[in-house]
Formats: C-alpha cells, sequence, structure tokens
C-alpha cells in the first residue's frame, strides 16, 4: 500500500504542484492519476520514487516513510516506465532489459534469458531482440520500456503517461496488453495519463486532480462513470 499524507510539493518557483494531498493506494491494482495538464500528475509520480522531494506531508510504502532508505534502494522495488520509453540507445533491445537484473548481480546469460522471458511476456517478436530501440516502432519500445520495468520485479510499477505517444489503435492493444499482464503479475502500479477514458479502461480506482494539485474526487471508474 502507498499512503500519502497531507504532501505538499512546491517547486523553488513558489508553484504548488501538489497541495496537501491524501491518497492510498491499494496494493495489486492499477490506480490511475487523471486530471489536465499541470495538475500535478507526474510530481506525485515522481515523488512515490523520491525523483522529486515533496516539500511537507509524508508519504508511506508498505508503512514505511519512504526517506527511512536511501532513494536508489526504494527505487529497486519500483519499476518506472515513461511516454517514449526512455530506452538506452546504444544498448539492444535485449541488452536493454537484461542490464537491469545485471546490474543487481545477476550473471549475465541468465539475465539474458530472462530478458528474453519478459520480452516475450509483453508481446515483442523475438526477432526484434537483437535491434537497437531507434529501429522500433514506438509501440515497441514502450513494450520493451515496460519489460524493462518489469525485470527486477519490482512490486510497484509507475507507468508516466506510456502510451500516449503512440497512435490509438496501437495504444488501445497496448492497453488490453496492460490488462492481461496486471492479471497475472498483479503489480501496484500507479498510472498518469490526461486521458479519461484511458483512466476508466485501466483504472480499479482513478484519482481525480485538478490544476493546483488537489484532489477532485476518487473513484472507481464506475462510480465516476455514473456521476
Ligand atoms: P501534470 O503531470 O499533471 O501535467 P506536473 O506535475 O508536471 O503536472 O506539473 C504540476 C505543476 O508544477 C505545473 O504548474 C508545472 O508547470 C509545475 N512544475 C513541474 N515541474 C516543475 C519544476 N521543475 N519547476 C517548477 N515548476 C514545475
Ligand atoms: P526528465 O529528464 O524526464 O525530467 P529526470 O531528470 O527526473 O527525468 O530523471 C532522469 C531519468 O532517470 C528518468 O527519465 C529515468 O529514466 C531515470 N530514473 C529515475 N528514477 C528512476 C527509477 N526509479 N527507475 C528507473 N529509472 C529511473
Amino acid at each position: 500500500m502507498i499512503e500519502f499524507q497531507a504532501v505538499t510539493k512546491r517547486y523553488d518557483d513558489g508553484t504548488v504542484a501538489v497541495d496537501h494531498l491524501d491518497l492510498t493506494i491499494d496494493d495489486g491494482r492499477i490506480t490511475v492519476l487523471v486530471g489536465p495538464s499541470g495538475c500535478g500528475k507526474t510530481t506525485s509520480l515522481r515523488m512515490i520514487n523520491r525523483m522529486v522531494e515533496a516539500t511537507s506531508g509524508t508519504i508511506l510504502v508498505d508503512g514505511e516513510d519512504i526517506r527511512s532508505q536511501p532513494a536508489a534502494a526504494l527505487r529497486r522495488g519500483i519499476g518506472y516506465v515513461i511516454q517514449n520509453a526512455g530506452l538506452f540507445p546504444h544498448r539492444t533491445v535485449l541488452d536493454n532489459v537484461a542490464t537491469v537484473p545485471m546490474l543487481l548481480g545477476t550473471k549475465k546469460a541468465v539475465a539474458r534469458k530472462r530478458a528474453e522471458e519478459l520480452l516475450a511476456t509483453v508481446g515483442l517478436p523475438p526477432e526484434l531482440a537483437r535491434r537497437y530501440p531507434s529501429q522500433l516502432s514506438g509501440g515497441q519500445q514502450q513494450r520493451v520500456g515496460v519489460a524493462r520495468a518489469l525485470a527486477a520485479d519490482p512490486p510497484v510499477l509507475l507507468m508516466d503517461e506510456p502510451f500516449s505517444a503512440v497512435d490509438p489503435i496501437v495504444r488501445d492493444d497496448l492497453q488490453d496488453e496492460l490488462l492481461r499482464l496486471q492479471s497475472e503479475l498483479g503489480k501496484t502500479i500507479v498510472f498518469v495519463t490526461h486521458d479519461i477514458d484511458e483512466a476508466i479502461k485501466l483504472g480499479d480506482r482513478v484519482a481525480v486532480l485538478r490544476v493546483g494539485g488537489k484532489l477532485a474526487q476518487y473513484a472507481s471508474p464506475a462510480e465516476l462513470l455514473a456521476n
């Protein structure tokens, strides 16, 4: 469980991106943060892995203050997927995924085997594993990004508009794939999007933020649709 307790983020220029946010994110579910551009979605997400430090308030993961351990240790349990996949351009697709377990001490051959399995899990054709990221389509790159985020088998996955840069048909496909994956893996996923349809499709629960960084609504998709 991830708990935001009165979390505020004020950037150095005085912008209040997130304002006294209280939010409980359930384990093993997809929680979507949705709202217009600038409402503090990315800031909220990045506070969970401490890419952004909260100005005040507390974030707990499994009851523990995230500041109680070094950020690097925290991030080992938190995968992160961004819009344009953020792959290492000079490494093959396979090595992009295998690098993570290798950094954690897994032997190269084992890490590569695991990378192959992960790429199959996210539905990437095996013949693409030897290519470089620039030789893949946007949708394929996103699949690799998800595989890489899963490589350390983190219980928590943060996803920041992961499918926004791909065309609508591919996006639909990636969304279905994520739902399938999630039904198998049962990760705790925090998913950021500005697209309410995507939020309703993917979310077990949806947190609607409004500009100024306040929580407007926190509900199931069914409850949102009823309103
Ligand atoms: P969203 O993800 O919902 O678009 P963000 O979390 O990116 O929102 O941004 C929330 C607010 O904080 C916006 O007003 C944005 O301009 C501001 N902001 C984001 N990053 C910074 C920064 N590094 N410095 C100053 N203001 C920032
Ligand atoms: P940006 O340049 O998009 O603003 P940052 O400078 O905040 O991003 O972070 C740089 C990069 O560090 C991120 O894009 C991401 O690839 C990487 N990174 C930071 N934290 C994590 C994490 N917990 N897991 C994986 N990658 C991370």
